[in-house]
């Protein structure tokens, strides 16, 4: 069996591995020959934790395997990254456990490749200002990531706390791009494309103001409850998701469908934009939205191209097991 602890994540796996990764799997799943497994999240009812599972098999790649792991909120006073995750690879062909990966680093980079496999595939190719919502600890993973899917000139951002932009100013700083702090009217106006990564349970993406051609990537909405933007720009855009069931339940068009603004047959999944069966964005007036609700699939994908990068560059662990 093999170990990829955490600590060696960073100096192994690259954004352009993990788009990859991702983008094959979504199109695996579009096909039918991936599938994710129910997802299974509780309260524990010790140390306020959230604690679950995410599980699936892709019978193209053989990935087969769980992320287990949560959101333990007293872990930051203890200087401990609050979701904490773990990646159980297993052998498709004889159940052995194959391999233990450390998920923290990898669910930030498996989500901004989501999001920047969204732009890829449905953003307006002459698309130039970047509109980020959200300066948290994803935040500047999911701007990394986006900047290199189109010749962005600009970022703009709002966050709900706005002591927190000073995070997105110093990533475009450290890139060379220019940054303005902007309201939400602005940004509307004013970006080709938004990523939102919060966790608000509220909106504040409103349908009013969205002009025509936006891209715009929910990336927060992963649990029921949880909302990003107005339900009525779900009414008007061209939805698409990562999977339909999550999309539904826990991502952001579960408060469209309860307000029967939108059918689950009315969301594609991404995948079978990727795959040529969906057209995607068919005109640059297109609104589209990529209703990114975070499947166990890309933790499975990530988890096992940083095995097969460990065992290539000697930095896996073996044991007997
Ligand atoms: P974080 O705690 O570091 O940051 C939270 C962000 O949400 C900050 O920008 C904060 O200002 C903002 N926020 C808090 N309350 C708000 C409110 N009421 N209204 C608007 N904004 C508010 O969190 P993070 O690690 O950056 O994660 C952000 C979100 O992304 C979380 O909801 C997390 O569950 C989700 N997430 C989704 C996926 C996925 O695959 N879709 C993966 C990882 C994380």
């Amino acid at each position: 069996m093999i170990i990829v602890p955490e600590k060696e994540i960073a100096g192994l796996m690259t954004r352009e591995a993990a788009f990859d990764a991702v983008e094959a799997v979504f199109a695996a799943m579009s096909k039918g020959s991936a599938y994710n497994f129910p997802v299974i999240r509780e309260a524990i009812g010790h140390a306020d934790a959230l604690y679950g599972f995410k599980s699936g098999f892709d019978r193209e790649s053989l990935a087969l395997g769980l992320k287990s792991g949560g959101f333990w909120p007293g872990n930051d006073a203890k200087g401990l990254t609050n979701h904490q995750s773990t990646i159980f690879l297993f052998d498709a062909d004889t159940g052995q456990c194959r391999a233990l990966v450390g998920g923290n680093l990898l669910t930030a980079l498996r989500t901004a490749a989501a999001s920047s496999v969204s732009i890829k595939h449905l953003a307006r190719a002459d698309a130039k200002v970047l509109g980020m919502i959200g300066a948290g600890h994803q935040s500047t993973f999911q701007m990394r990531a986006a900047l290199e899917q189109r010749d962005f000139e600009k970022v703009i951002g709002w966050n709900y706390h706005p002591d927190m932009l000073s995070r997105l100013s110093d990533l475009a700083d450290e890139l060379g791009i220019p940054f303005e702090a902007v309201d939400l009217e602005r940004m509307g106006q004013e970006a080709d494309v938004i990523i939102s990564i919060t966790s608000a349970f509220a909106p504040s993406l409103m349908d009013a103001h969205i002009s025509h051609g936006t891209h715009i990537a929910c990336m927060g909405t992963d649990t029921k409850g949880k909302q990003e933007v107005e339900t009525a720009l779900l009414g008007r855009a061209k939805v698409f998701t990562d999977e339909i069931a999550q999309s539904v339940s826990i991502g952001e068009a579960q408060h469209a469908i309860a307000a029967g603004l939108l059918t689950a047959d009315q969301i594609t999944e991404i995948g079978s934009v990727i795959n040529g069966d969906s057209p995607g964005r068919t005109s640059a007036d297109d609104i589209t939205l990529f209703d990114g609700t975070g499947v166990g699939l890309q933790d499975l994908a990530v988890a096992s191209t940083v095995v097969d990068l460990a065992v290539a560059q000697g930095v896996a662990i073996e044991i007997e097991f």
